[in-house]
């Protein structure tokens, strides 16, 4: 890790209880540079016993730090933050380096990342409670807020900082302990934000990280009573499966899961805007986000123009190579599989009828996994990219006739995440808002998150608010307390 000014923060090992630790089996899980294939690191693969350790670890240091003043969190979360920021360069070459997006923005990542940081520190002494008039004469009602205990959190490769710190920051601003497993291809991004935990002061036991097997960290954090919430960010069927699993302690759950965002594109638009949001909403991170659009929704009369002006946009804007490199902003993706799924939903378009503008296959110079970015028009509700989250550089192109069929065809999934719409009609604006079944709305807008906003889904894309003053929420139990005075 020569790349790095401060080599303290590649950390190949588990956090846990303020040690740095391997497996007790000695097994290692190798991360490697999607750009390359490179094993860049080993990190250990932990399983039920490591994890237990670490729960019990949280549990232990939960009563020291629930009993500590918001203020003094708040000092530590912001330390935390600071520090993030001072690091940016080198944690925005660790994420590229495991991740492979590019480096402008991963460093874009971790601003975001930190900002949450300082956003709950903030959030912190604003817990409020209630008072509530009392039911009978000699009573009287209270409501206080408490942090609901150890939290147990599963984290994705796509935002390798951001997912963590958007609970983590929460969660301990709030009073609450945390493990948190990060994806296997990014756990460098994990620790190194646990070496800035620790140099922060972020007391042992606190925050722990455990790289390891996701299916044996991910049982044995929902089979401990001890462990009080799940926060998971990732695909359905997990989110689904641990659910499924947390409901044996009844242990709170919030879940991200996966989206098929539609970006409605409607005659009265501004086709720049809305060529300018879509670029936006599409191409970050190669595609590889959960807000990013699977289905451009144009209305018939602008639709060719909206086609030409996209690919105009692509094929001046965009630059595939390697994230290291000074000017790329599509990185590889995130492996094979990836390359697999966005080639068959290409290619299952095409044999329905779909027409190819741009693109269409792997990266002719580059190879590996790096995918030209695609731009398909005559998309239809019968193809896999209607129905299936691609997580890649392809925008597909439908067409509708009404607003009333635009939203019927945005709201036929099962998902519903984020949403886009671009339109200058103000009854239209509010008509759209309200109907689209999404938890998210861009209005002439392509890039939605932020810390001060409450990120989440509905339907089978989640459960819960993370960022804002509902992600605080989340990780507070409301109590109510009933005082005779007599
Ligand atoms: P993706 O397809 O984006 O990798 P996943 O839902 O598979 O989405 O992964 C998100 C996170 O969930 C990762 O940290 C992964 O290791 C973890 N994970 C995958 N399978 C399980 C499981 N059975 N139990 C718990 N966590 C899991």
């Amino acid at each position: 890790m020569d790349i790095l000014s401060d080599k303290n923060l590649y950390r190949p090992f588990a956090y846990i209880d303020g040690n740095w630790v391997a497996a007790d089996s000695g097994e290692q899980i190798d991360v490697d540079n999607p750009a390359t294939g490179e094993v860049i690191a080993q990190v250990p693969r932990l399983g039920r016993v490591e994890t237990e350790r670490a729960i019990e670890a949280a549990h232990a240091a939960f009563a020291d730090w629930r009993a500590r003043t918001a203020l003094e969190r708040a000092d530590i979360l912001m330390k935390w933050y600071e520090l993030m920021l001072e690091h940016k360069a080198d944690l925005g070459r660790l994420m590229t380096l495991e991740q492979g997006k590019p480096i402008k923005e991963a460093e874009g990542e971790i601003v975001y990342a930190a900002s949450f940081m300082r956003w709950f520190a903030e959030e912190a002494r604003r817990t409020y409670g209630d008072t509530i008039p009392g039911a009978k004469r000699d009573q009287r009602i209270l409501v206080t807020k408490q942090p609901v205990g150890v939290v147990g959190a599963i984290t994705p490769w796509n935002f390798p900082s951001s997912m963590i710190t958007r609970k983590a920051a929460a969660a301990l601003a709030a009073g609450c302990t945390f493990v948190v497993k990060p994806a296997e291809q990014t756990p460098l991004s994990a620790t190194a934000l646990a070496a800035l935990a620790e140099q922060a002061g972020v007391p042992r036991g606190v925050f722990n990280v455990l790289p390891g097997d996701a299916r044996e960290i991910g049982e044995t954090l929902t089979h401990s009573n001890l462990v009080r919430k799940i926060t998971f960010t990732g695909s359905t069927p997990v989110g689904r499966k641990l659910m499924s699993q947390a409901a044996e302690h009844i242990q709170k759950v919030s879940l991200e899961l996966g989206g098929n965002a539609p970006f409605l594109v409607f005659d009265d638009a501004d086709l720049d805007a809305a060529v300018a949001g879509a670029m936006a909403a599409k191409f970050r991170n190669a595609g590889q986000t959960c807000v990013c659009t699977n289905r451009f929704l144009v209305q018939s009369g602008v639709v060719n123009a909206f086609c030409e002006k996209l690919a105009a946009a692509m094929n001046s804007d965009l630059m595939v190579g390697d994230g290291m490199q000074e000017g790329v902003n599509i990185g590889p993706l995130i492996n094979e599989d990836a390359v697999e799924k966005v080639s068959d939903h290409i290619e299952d378009a095409l044999s329905k009828g779909a027409e190819l503008m741009i693109g269409g296959r792997r990266h002719q110079q580059l190879g590996g996994r790096f995918f030209q970015p695609t731009l398909i028009n005559g998309a239809r509700p019968d193809m896999k990219v209607a129905r299936e989250e691609t997580f890649g550089p392809l925008a597909a192109v439908f067409s509708f006739e009404s607003e009333e069929e635009g939203v019927r065809m945005a709201n036929d999934t099962e998902f519903g995440l984020a949403s886009y719409f671009y339109t200058r009609d103000l009854g239209r604006t509010w008509r759209v808002a309200e109907a689209l079944e999404y938890g998210i709305v861009g209005i002439n807008e392509g890039l939605i998150s932020n810390a001060a906003a409450p990120f989440g889904g509905m339907k089978e894309s989640g459960l819960g608010r993370e960022g804002s003053k509902y992600g605080l929420e989340e990780f507070m139990e409301t109590k109510y307390l009933c005082m005779n005075i007599n």
